[in-house]
């Protein structure tokens, strides 16, 4: 193994691996006939359903016409994470939520789908020897810093060593990647497939140090002072865990990425009931993980109405497939333990107050994660909530020199967001020392 070799850094087989894939990658007649459906709409309504703003009908019409590279240049001049992007982003919401298919009744284009054709086939053939993709331009002797290795700071890297720039990621992990290595559903997008799209966007000229804590190991300060622009993309911190402890305990991230990334990791013989705390997507992520694990009853419990929940319907539904329940308005009180070990929890009915205690021997936390930004320089405005403020053109926060963004600035969304972000802050950085992108 050397420095560099990420896949190497992972042990043997994880548990991730036993998850199949939900939307295989496809056939090259899946992939023809599907392209061929789409009716390459001018004004198309998905690019404006796409933080990225992809230009959905032309890189679909180069499938079709059997132009891959063209495709995926396409897509990645907009969006540089386009290969996790195509695996992760809800396209129900966005693009293919929007696709006007939707108001004819029939299936919208899987835009996801051919995305990820597109681009796994064109990395591929780079990866073989092929012609590259884009090639960095000459150097322009500016450097920035970039703090936490996640879908922000990739995409803001990429576009900088693209534009000649030298960027510098650190970060704290001994793994790139942030969420897509660490956090994504299995069954979606895997550690080795994100280890490899880091390597990508790497080798445009980004350099990584990966085990360097930004405010231990090197100073916020001295990057300010050595570097002509820093960028923050830090993610978000531990989960919360409402004071729950005791053995069979978990909080939702930290349960997820033992199952993708920890060799040793494996659930406790005889789990037979899960509880998931929680209304949001990483909820119904871990409860679905759980199921398709074996576990045979994951119920969902969350607070407030169905109605009310932020995880995305199609994904609840999905989840429901393989045996996950929800149960609503049920407020967390505490866990349950005997000899230190979970034996369940208790709860209040939102409405009527009456306490209900459910049984499990597995109890996952998803109420949302801790946030990091705060501990950088006390110059750094943050607002109520600890996410750091912006300026949503630029990315620059109430620092000169100093830009945000991903999750430390959103609270938690989608990594299409932090793609943006991410290039934003690249893009500005650059018109600011009169350079093009
Ligand atoms: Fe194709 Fe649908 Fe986009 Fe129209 S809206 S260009 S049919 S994907």
């Amino acid at each position: 193994m050397n420095d560099t070799d990420y896949r190497g850094r992972l042990g043997g087989p994880r548990l991730e691996s036993q998850l199949c894939d939900a939307k295989p990658l496809y056939t090259e007649a899946e992939a023809q006939v599907e392209a061929n459906r789409c009716l390459f709409c001018h004004d198309a309504p998905c690019i404006t359903a796409c933080p990225t703003a992809i230009d959905i009908p032309k890189f679909i019409k180069q499938i079709a016409s059997d132009n891959l590279r063209g495709s995926a240049r396409t897509i990645l001049s907009a969006n540089m994470l386009g290969l996790s992007c195509a695996r992760v982003c809800p396209v129900e919401e966005l693009c293919a939520g929007d696709c006007v298919y939707n108001d004819l009744n029939h299936k919208p284009i899987e835009i996801g789908r051919l995305q990820r054709y597109a681009v796994e086939h064109a990395l591929g053939r780079e990866r073989a020897g092929g012609r590259k993709l884009f090639t960095a331009k000459p150097p322009v002797g500016k450097k920035v810093a970039l703090i936490g290795a996640g879908p922000a700071s990739l995409a803001c890297a990429a576009h900088l060593a693209l534009a000649g720039a030298t960027p510098v990621i650190f970060e704290r992990d001994d793994l790139p990647g942030g969420l897509n290595t660490t956090g994504v559903a299995p069954y979606k997008f895997k550690t080795e497939d994100a280890l490899d799209e880091v390597q990508w966007l790497l080798s445009h000229g980004v350099d990584l140090r990966c085990g360097v804590a930004v405010g231990q190991d090197v100073s916020f300060a001295s990057l300010q002072a050595e570097y002509d622009a820093v960028f923050i993309g830090v993610g978000l911190g531990r989960d919360r865990l409402l004071g729950f402890e005791g053995e069979g305990v978990w909080g939702a991230t930290a349960l997820i990425r033992a199952v993708k990334n920890d060799p040793e990791f494996r659930l406790p013989a005889g789990t037979r009931t899960a509880i998931v705390i929680g209304g949001g997507n990483t909820a119904i992520d871990i409860a679905r993980e759980l199921a398709m694990l074996g576990v045979p009853e994951v119920r969902m419990v969350y607070r407030r109405s169905q109605a009310e929940m932020s995880g995305y319907r199609h994904e609840m539904e999905a989840a429901r497939l393989y045996g996950v329940q929800l149960i609503a308005e049920l407020r967390p009180a505490g866990a349950v333990s005997e000899g230190g070990r979970v034996r369940g929890a208790r709860f209040h009915h939102a409405e009527s107050g009456d306490e209900a205690v459910l049984p499990c021997d597995l109890l996952v936390l998803a109420i949302g994660q801790d946030k990091w930004a705060d501990s950088f320089d006390d110059a750094l405005a943050l607002h109520a909530n600890g996410t750091v403020k912006i300026d949503p053109q630029t990315r620059e926060t109430s620092i000169e020199g100093v830009y945000a963004g991903g999750d430390c600035v959103n609270g938690g969304k989608e990594v299409v967001n932090a793609a943006a972000d991410g290039r934003e802050a690249a893009f500005a950085m650059l018109s600011g020392w009169g350079l093009q992108p």
